[in-house]
């Protein structure tokens, strides 16, 4: 009997030891597999030239999505806020309210600057941005590309109140009321608002003023 429970005593030690092997190798390979998940989202910003990653700890986000929510009266509210400057990228312009939201920023000093896409200006025939340039707003329309298609808004770039305003969301009535559209509104994150205001500037050095008397 002595002698079983030895042999018994054994075997389990044995077991005992297959279990803590297995373990151990399972313990490894969930490691590097964790480590192998985690690594490509780690290096991507590396190996893409010019892709800053971007802090977003400190950073506030709104999203708003059309039709149901008013995507208009938030982007005129940000112009409304804006204390110094409001940068702005716009492929289709059709909006009247948003346009007089620009106008009167406009008005009261603030630096109101506008890239327009060319195509889409010459051809619209109720295209906010002709009038906006008649009334005085620096307006450049850009050419260089199939379609100047960024709709973005920088407001107070540089200061502790900057906010990027950015989507799918064009500037016009349908976007609000016709389509289904989404904007996104990020303040706190001024490594964002960098890249914004030079995108914008990479823009501008091709764009062409347009004056209308
Ligand atoms: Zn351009």
């Amino acid at each position: 009997m002595r002698k079983f429970d030895n042999i018994a005593h054994d075997r389990l030690r044995h077991i005992d030891a297959m279990y803590y092997d297995i373990r151990n190798r399972f313990v490894a390979f969930a490691a590097i597999a964790i480590f192998l998940a985690f690594m490509p989202a780690a290096r991507a910003t590396d190996i893409v030239p010019g892709v800053e990653p971007a802090v977003v700890g400190n950073a506030r986000v709104e999203v708003m999505f059309t039709p149901e929510q008013d995507a208009t009266a938030r982007i005129a509210a940000a112009i409304a806020g804006a204390r110094r400057q409001v940068l702005m990228q716009a492929y289709s312009f059709t909006h009247d309210g948003i346009a007089r939201a620009l106008l009167e920023a406009h008005a009261r000093g603030v630096d109101v600057r506008l890239i327009a896409d060319r195509e889409q200006t010459e051809k619209m025939a109720r295209g906010q941005v002709p009038g906006l340039a008649r009334a005085g707003l620096p307006v450049w329309l850009d050419g260089e590309h199939q379609g100047a298609h960024n709709k973005v808004m920088v407001v107070d770039a540089g200061t502790a109140s900057a906010l990027v305003v950015t989507g799918s969301f064009n500037f016009t009535r349908a976007a609000q009321h016709k389509n289904a559209e989404n904007i996104v509104f990020i303040s706190g994150n001024e490594g964002l608002v960098r890249a914004y205001v030079r995108n914008w500037q990479n823009h501008i050095r091709h764009a062409k003023p347009l004056t209308i008397h």
